[in-house]
Order: structure tokens, then C-alpha cells, then sequence
């Protein structure tokens, strides 16, 4: 095993520049990593070598010939498979985009390839990003790199297991109700959630249009900062993407790792108190807002009322904007087609398209989208969820008078084993407890490693304003400067 797999980005690009290694070692170097440890792990659903190495040359001779290039030029990279990336495999990890390869790369992906960085390949995850434990992928589970009988979270669970499994130190992740933070949580890595518009989501494979973002994960809060520079800010193509200019995070990152929080409002959410989370979860919550305020920091209770009905409105609002944009997979347009053979109709072949080529989580979605956007249960369902929605946002804004930043535990137990939760939906679905409320009101919010309990990662969550991306950057580099960063058991 190379030393070069357990470097930062940072450091990795650092070296790069000063020459002392090339891009193309290090690209072997994680290439190498994952054909040691991928068969076990499973994070990814296709590993792209040839591209990787082709692009890790082009960045040295770019850099031979003496072109300036950013601090990320020649990392490597892993991107979550619901992003379209030109000529290779896109599926969301669903059958009905078997074989599908896109025409155009998704502007994160575009802004990652300006950057100089080295897509490694496509990770896994749960269909179209809907589950918290990858289980839903139909190309099957990813492993928890700490625990291989645990699940890594979902939906971006490969993402989250490539990066604790150093096969790639940084990684793409879309949240829409906590699948960058949930996974970085469960596997001891860093997940952030930018402000919803401030990172493109022009070429996601949209699941619910309103909620989706792109972020990034990595090892390090500073190493998640830099990949943030790189992938956001305003882009045309994209009708709901802000155009102003991206907070400054990297700065905030390297503040925060001062460990200083002097003058800093940090607020714990009342309705957050641990009703239903594991004791072990609370106690690392508890040593770590007890170490915020050693920092300086000055913590006081909030009340968000209307948090408690996050989870039942977002499973109505997620479920409705998928079940219009999942209408486009008709067996025509893309990927998979079933029954074609002359003697069924056209309704015919695109719902037994369907039901090949979605998976039960899918289907369930569909289902329950449909009938809350019906006429006659549009104000009952959907209509009455928006207001909720509102009410959320409100409590967010005025406790944002009161606060700088908010926190709470990422999750409300740590990764549990494979198919614990897979029989009631229920028991999946509060795996975003905590999470679901930011993507309801748009924040930014990220998720830290904070401690252990019984050998598992636990991670802090910090959610901040909108467009104040660099708050919730510097209060979990100051978190990692305290309680350290956490390595998961040799594979
Ligand atoms: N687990 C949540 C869901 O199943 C969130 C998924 C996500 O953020 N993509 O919908």
C-alpha cells in the first residue's frame, strides 16, 4: 500500500505542485488501492483507469510546460453516480439507466475537470439517492469500511466508504434530505451541504428538484473547503443557482483550525435533546459542545417547534418531485427498454419498462408522489407540507437572530448492520432526523467527525444561514482541531 493514499488533498496537491510526485503516480496510487480493497468495499459502480491516468498526464505535461494550475490539479477524485459525467456510465445506481452514458458532463463535473482534478470513477449509492444506507442500489450494498457487516449511510454511502477506505481522498455528494451528511457521519468523514443554489444542479439526475444539492466529502474540513472553491458558485444553465459570490470558505476552514471561537453563538436545538437517539450518540454530542465551549465559543438552547415535522413533510414534498421527475425514464429516451417487440403498445412497453427497471424504494416514491400531488389531496398532502415548509424556514430565520450557527448530532445512532432497516421504511427514514430540516430551508450545513461510541464514528452537525457557507467551515475545523480526525481499522 502506498503512502500516498493516506495524504489530504491538500498535501497531495501541494506535493504535485512542487513536483515531488506526479499526477499519474498518484492516480496509480488510488487506483491500485481500490483493486486491493473495492471487491470488499464496493464503493464504486465503475472505475474509469483509463480516463483517470489520460487525465492525471494531461495535468503534468500542463504543468511541465509551466501553466499555473489551482490546489487541487491532479487529485484524485470519486463522483457519485447520479451526476452526468460525458461518455461515462451515469446510472443513479438504477437498473432502468443500465448502460446510459451522457452526452455532457454536469457543471460540477465540469468545474472538477477545469480544476485539474482526476475523476477515479462512479461510486455507489442508494437508487436515484433515495435510502440511507445504500442498500437501495441495484447493483448491491456498499460496506462500511469500519465494520463491513455495517451500512456506510445513503444515499451517498459509496462516496463516504472510497474516502474512510482510501481509495479516493475526495469525493462528489448530493444531499437532498442528508445523503453527504449522513454518510460522512456513519463513516468518520466530512460531508458538507452548501446553500441550496450556490453549487449547479445542472446535470444531477434530478430526484426531488427543490431540495437537491451537490457537495463535497472528504477526510479533512479543509480539504472539503477547497473542493467547495472549486465546484461552486453561479451557473446559467441552472434557473435556481444564486448569482452571487461563494463565502469564502477555505479562509474560514484555515480560522476555525486557529481552534479559536471567541465571540462565536453557537445554539443547540431544544427539539434536538435526544428523544430517540442512541445515549452513546448524545455523550460524544455532549463532550463535543462541551470542547465548542472551551474554544470560546458561547452555546445557548433554541427552540425550533416546527422541526419535529420535518421528516412527514419532506417524505411528501421529496416524494411528489420525484414522481414528476422520474416520469422522463419511459424506456424511450433512456437506458432501458422492455418488451419492444413489435406486439406492445407503447403504454405497454413503458410500464413494463418500470417495472424492470425500478426498485421497490422507487416505486413506493412514485406511488405516494402521485397520489399527494392528486387533485382532491393536493391541499391535504402536498399543499399542507409547503406550509410546513414555511414554518421551518421561520424557525430557522429567527433562531439565526439569535445564533450564529446551530448544531446537533448528525444522525441519532451510528451505523447499524445490513438489513436492520431495510423491512420497515419507517425505521430507514429517521436516519435523517436531524438533516432533513436544513435542505427544507435551503442552509448550508455540514457534518464532522466528533468521537467514537462502541468503535463507531459519531459526527457533529453545524447548519448555518443561507449564503454563510463559511460559518458552518470554520466551526468544524475548529472541531477537528480539537478532537482530532478518526481512522478506521486496517482492511
Ligand atoms: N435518506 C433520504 C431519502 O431517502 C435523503 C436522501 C438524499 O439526501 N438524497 O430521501
Amino acid at each position: 500500500m502506498s503512502d500516498l493514499i493516506k495524504l489530504t488533498a491538500a498535501a497531495l496537491g501541494e506535493k504535485i505542485a512542487a513536483g515531488e510526485v506526479s499526477a499519474e503516480e498518484v492516480t496509480r496510487a488510488h487506483l491500485d488501492r481500490i483493486a486491493e480493497v473495492d471487491g470488499r468495499v464496493h464503493a464504486f459502480l465503475h472505475v474509469d483507469s483509463e480516463g483517470a491516468v489520460e487525465a492525471a498526464r494531461a495535468v503534468d505535461a500542463r504543468r511541465a510546460a509551466g501553466e499555473k494550475l489551482g490546489p487541487l490539479a491532479g487529485v484524485p477524485i470519486a463522483i457519485k453516480d447520479v451526476i452526468a459525467t460525458k461518455g461515462v456510465p451515469s446510472t443513479a445506481a438504477s437498473k432502468i439507466l443500465e448502460g446510459w452514458r451522457p452526452p455532457y458532463d454536469a457543471t460540477v463535473m465540469t468545474r472538477i475537470r477545469e480544476a485539474g482534478m482526476v475523476m477515479l470513477g462512479k461510486t455507489n449509492m442508494d437508487e436515484f439517492a433515495m435510502g440511507s444506507s445504500t442498500e437501495y442500489s441495484a447493483y448491491g450494498p456498499t460496506y462500511n469500511p469500519w465494520d463491513l457487516t455495517r451500512i456506510p449511510g445513503g444515499s451517498g454511502g459509496g462516496s463516504a466508504a472510497s474516502l474512510a477506505a482510501y481509495e479516493a481522498p475526495l469525493a462528489i455528494g448530493t444531499d437532498t434530505g442528508g445523503s453527504i451528511r449522513q454518510p460522512g457521519a456513519v463513516t468518520g468523514t466530512v460531508g458538507a451541504k452548501p446553500t441550496y443554489g450556490g453549487t449547479s444542479r445542472y446535470g444531477l439526475i434530478a430526484f426531488s428538484s427543490s431540495l437537491d444539492t451537490p457537495g463535497p466529502c472528504a477526510r479533512t474540513v479543509l480539504d472539503a473547503a477547497l473542493l467547495h472553491e472549486v465546484i461552486a458558485g453561479h451557473d446559467p444553465r441552472d434557473s435556481t443557482s444564486i448569482p452571487m459570490p461563494v463565502p469564502d470558505v477555505v479562509a474560514a476552514a484555515r480560522q476555525g483550525a486557529t481552534g479559536d471561537l471567541t465571540g462565536v453563538r453557537v445554539g443547540l436545538v431544544k427539539e434536538f435533546s435526544g428523544e430517540g437517539a442512541e445515549p452513546g450518540v448524545m455523550a460524544v454530542f455532549r463532550d463535543t459542545v462541551e470542547a465548542l465551549t472551551k474554544l470560546g465559543a458561547e452555546v445557548v438552547e433554541v427552540s425550533c417547534p416546527h422541526f419535529q415535522y420535518a421528516l412527514p413533510a419532506y417524505y411528501l414534498i421529496a416524494p411528489s418531485e420525484c414522481s414528476s421527475n422520474l416520469a422522463r425514464f419511459d424506456g424511450v429516451r433512456f437506458g432501458l427498454r422492455t418488451g419492444d417487440d413489435g406486439r406492445n403498445s407503447l403504454e405497454e412497453v413503458m410500464s413494463l419498462t418500470r417495472e424492470a427497471g425500478f426498485g421497490d424504494e422507487v416505486k413506493r416514491r412514485i406511488i405516494i408522489g402521485t397520489y399527494a400531488l392528486s387533485s382532491g389531496y393536493y391541499d391535504a398532502y402536498y399543499g399542507q407540507a409547503q406550509k410546513v415548509r414555511t414554518l421551518i424556514t421561520r424557525d430557522f430565520t429567527s433562531a439565526f437572530e439569535q445564533v450564529d450557527v446551530l448544531v446537533s448530532p448528525t444522525t441519532p445512532f451510528t451505523a447499524f448492520e445490513l438489513g436492520a432497516r431495510t423491512a420497515d421504511p419507517y425505521q430507514m427514514y429517521l436516519a435523517d432526523l436531524y438533516t432533513i430540516p436544513t435542505n427544507l430551508y435551503g442552509g448550508p450545513g455540514i457534518s464532522v467527525p466528533a468521537g467514537l461510541s462502541d468503535g463507531l464514528p459519531v459526527g457533529l452537525q453545524i447548519m448555518a444561514p443561507t449564503m454563510a457557507d463559511d460559518r458552518m467551515y470554520r466551526l468544524a475545523a475548529a472541531v477537528e482541531s480539537t478532537v482530532g480526525t478518526f481512522t478506521p481499522p486496517a482492511l
